[in-house]
């Protein structure tokens, strides 16, 4: 008893240890930090989890670890998408438990209990055998220097993303790496459905007939294979080269999705089933050595990669590249295409597919924000060259308000270029001879504007003087996310997650790029999709100098104060880091589903809040992670707040860690 309860206590500090550790390297967020958080959900800074090894493995690290009972070690399961195995030495024997990840995101040993995380199932199994062969008594921990294995996956999973946004999108540079920055968990999971496309050892819709001379080819070669396509409804055939015969074993797809060989082992991918048929026969005649070529000339080409016994380990992968990804600062702008003030050319993508999109292959299809016609810059294709100056006879206004202001209002236009036609949406200044100042703020808003060329910021296409001053920009037609989250009780907090993560990405971007938007709430956040955010009102903006990295207004304004950080009520001060105070309040409408921050509170009452050092509450079922967020974005002093570059990325961790 005593000796269970020390076991307990010694794995409690060891998981808080996991979990001060990564959280304070969250906050110092260097690219090495983030580079070892590289595996989701905190599992590979474990000291005993191995990554991807065999069975074999595991059982030859238990015996040399001394084989005694409950000593266990956990793994990357080779079968099941985002799951892990536990190996417990038993008797001298050893037993291998799937931990699968379930729908909801939670973990348990098949037919187990749901525990959040595979820490929370092995701190459950330490005290409770609950169908397993006994007690989980001792971690085994990985020899010293061994990293945990990195399959051979990982890596091609980063080339063969990169392959399809670049192809399917069209997308290179800053806009290809944020795409791929923020569907990263929807990429992945449509990429291992189908990365088997790519690979040379896939041979499409052939018949039998046609496959038995690709395979028999000379020189025979036992474990020569191929995989063809049996029909559209998930069923293959695994064709094997053995002793001059051509074995051809049917693999179906269950009512769950999982492949298998007729009582074989059951898979999420091809990819999977092939690394697993490569190192054990299993019930084949013998392993899969020598994938046979398709023949030359046969699409889709494959990506030249090896024989998974040859694929690299790596600890390189995409993962920890995206996690500390960081946009070129001013002086390396030519990754990023900052719009100078005059604009000289510009142009429109070719017409793309709606925002309802649905994509081949993915297990469950969700419009991603390169579906839309307004993910790609405006001023991507030269051919579509223009001015600033849009032709009045080249906009067409329709009938209903997307909404209004005291400029007057905005309302849904087609823009027709040379090529193509665009949906806008155009804002309309009231005529009235009293407002020059409502005019001059939005000429002002379109000078800033038209410098800005990022996908999570709504992009103005020009202007257009005629019966009124009218700024025509992007179309976000899902309008301000506060008053769609209200209405939409049902959007997830993952959906929710994906949403403020884009806007921190936008505001990373102008960070990055010197402009303090100095009005960021939720309301100024537009929907293109319900998985597509865009910043929007540029009319408070101010660029800033590097050297003097605030804007220091003159006076008290008409301003949004319960948005505002303290140095911009005590001094006038505005800096990106005010703007992360405003991200943080932002954050609390997404969460609340919209609701009034500060409700029911007057200006200067949430100022003497706030110079108590209260904060405002969680909102409910908030998860810890987010709220931890806010508080840090409402930190008082300006020069202890993090910037975006902070917030980006632990955003980023949180939305992959809970989407996996
Ligand atoms: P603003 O003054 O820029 O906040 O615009 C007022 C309202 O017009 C917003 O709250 C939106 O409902 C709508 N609106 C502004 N810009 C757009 C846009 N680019 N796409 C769709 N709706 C917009």
């Amino acid at each position: 008893m005593l000796k269970m309860r020390r076991a307990r206590a010694r794995f409690d500090a060891l998981r808080r240890y996991i979990v001060d550790y990564a959280s304070c390297r969250h906050m110092r967020n260097t690219a090495n930090d983030l580079k070892t958080l590289a595996m989701s959900d905190k599992v590979n800074t474990l000291p005993f989890f191995y990554g991807n090894i065999t069975r074999e493995e595991a059982e030859s690290f238990l015996k040399q670890g001394g084989n005694s009972d409950g000593l266990y070690l956990l793994r990357q399961s080779r079968s099941y998408l985002g799951g892990y195995a536990l190996s417990v030495s038993y008797g001298r024997l050893y037993y291998h438990y799937t931990i699968e990840r379930e729908l909801s995101n939670t973990f348990a040993i098949a037919g187990g209990k749901s525990h959040r995380n595979p820490m929370d199932v092995i701190d459950y199994h330490s005290q409770e055998s609950d169908g397993l062969i006994c007690l989980l008594k001792k971690p085994l921990n990985r020899p010293k220097g061994m990293e945990p294995k990195v399959g051979p996956y990982e890596d091609l999973k980063e080339q063969l993303i990169r392959q399809y946004v670049k192809q399917k999108w069209n997308l290179q540079g800053a806009g290809l790496e944020q795409a791929i920055i923020s569907q990263w968990p929807q990429l992945e999971k449509l990429i291992a459905t189908t990365a088997h496309e790519k690979m040379a050892w896939y041979h499409g819709n052939i018949t039998r007939d046609d496959c038995e001379p690709r395979l028999l080819m000379q020189p025979h070669s036992n474990g020569r294979f191929l995989i063809r396509q049996r029909d559209t409804n998930g069923s293959y055939a695994l064709c094997l080269l053995h002793s001059g015969h051509v074995m051809h074993y049917r693999i179906d797809k269950d009512k769950t999705g999982k492949l298998s060989i007729p009582d074989g082992k059951k898979f999420d991918t091809l990819l999977q089933l092939v690394e697993h048929y490569s190192y054990k026969p299993d019930g084949l005649l013998g392993v899969l050595i020598e994938p046979c070529p398709r023949p030359e000339g046969q699409d889709p080409p494959p990506v030249p990669l090896h024989h998974p016994s040859q694929w690299q380990s790596s600890t390189s992968g995409i993962i920890s590249r995206l996690k500390s990804y960081t946009f070129p600062k001013p002086g390396s702008k030519k990754d990023i295409p900052l719009r100078k003030t005059e604009i000289t050319s510009c142009g429109f993508p070719k017409a793309k597919a709606s925002s309802g999109t649905f994509i081949r292959g993915a297990s469950k299809t969700e419009s991603m924000p390169m579906d839309t016609e307004v993910y790609e810059s405006p001023y991507a294709d030269p051919d579509e060259l223009r001015q600033t100056h849009v032709d009045r006879n080249h906009l067409i206004l329709e009938d209903g308000e997307l909404g209004s202001g005291n400029f007057g209002t905005v309302l849904k236009g087609i823009y027709k270029m040379t090529k193509t036609q665009k949906q806008v949406a155009v804002k309309i200044l009231k005529n009235d001879d009293s407002n020059t100042a409502v005019r001059d703020e939005m000429l002002r808003e379109a000078k800033v504007m038209q410098q800005l060329d990022n996908p999570y910021i709504v992009r103005m296409i020009g202007i257009c003087e005629a019966e009124s001053l009218m700024l025509v920009m992007e179309l976000a037609e899902l309008g301000p996310l506060h008053k769609f989250l209200h209405k939409n009780k049902h959007i997830c907090m993952k959906n929710i997650t994906e949403l403020v993560h884009q806007v921190s990405m936008g505001m990373k971007y102008l960070e990055d790029n010197n402009f303090v938007h100095r009005d960021l709430a939720a309301r100024n956040v537009l929907l293109v999709t319900q998985h597509y955010a865009k910043i929007s009102d540029f009319g408070l903006s101010k660029a800033i100098t590097e050297e003097n990295n605030y804007y220091q207004a003159k006076g008290h304004g008409k301003w949004p104060v319960k948005w505002y950080a303290p140095e911009c009520m005590n001094f006038f001060k505005f800096s990106c880091k005010s703007d992360v105070w405003s991200f943080g309040v932002l954050m609390w409408e997404a969460f609340t589903y919209g609701q009034k921050p500060y409700k029911g509170m007057k200006g200067n009452e949430v100022i003497q809040m706030i110079e108590r050092g209260e904060r405002m509450d969680a909102p409910p079922n908030c998860p810890p992670e987010i709220y931890e967020l806010m508080k840090t974005c409402w930190t008082y002093k300006p020069q202890e707040r993090p910037s975006f570059a902070v917030v980006e990325p632990r955003l980023r961790d949180y939305y992959y860690d809970i989407s996996r």
